[in-house]
């Protein structure tokens, strides 16, 4: 029952960092892609579905015939991937070994697929070329 209840709080913990980072990528993608290159016209639009964190903002700046390509696609990709994940349960967990991966190291780096420990012995290995 404990370790349920913990469980629980670890997914909403989650859900509400993906959440907020999902905020602050469509946040900056609208500073690039409209702000910038479009001016303020489109300012009360998109901060409609800001606050939503809605990703209706990217089909908005798509629609503008702005290209996502060059402006954080990558960014896009892992965070769809990481929001699948979350629904079917896998965030959060080390693609390697399987263990949690630290909730403090998920704030730093928020598309984490491995833990610190695996990321370690990774980067070793790389610095070793094995
Ligand atoms: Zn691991």
């Amino acid at each position: 029952m404990k370790k349920k209840e913990k469980d629980l709080a670890r997914e909403l913990m989650l859900k509400r960092l993906l959440d907020d980072k999902k905020k602050e990528l469509l946040r900056r993608l609208y500073q690039d892609a409209v702000f910038e290159k479009l001016g303020r016209n489109y300012k009360t639009e998109f901060e409609r579905g800001m606050d939503t964190a809605d990703w209706s903002v990217v089909d908005g700046i798509q629609s503008l015939g702005l290209k996502l390509v060059d402006i954080r696609q990558d960014e896009l990709i892992k965070m769809n991937e990481a929001q699948r994940k979350l629904e079917e349960g896998s965030y959060g967990i080390c693609e390697e070994c399987g263990e949690e991966i630290g909730e403090q190291r998920l704030r730093a780096m928020v598309y984490a697929i491995h833990c610190l420990q695996c990321a370690t012995e990774n980067e070793q290995r790389r610095k070793q070329g094995i």
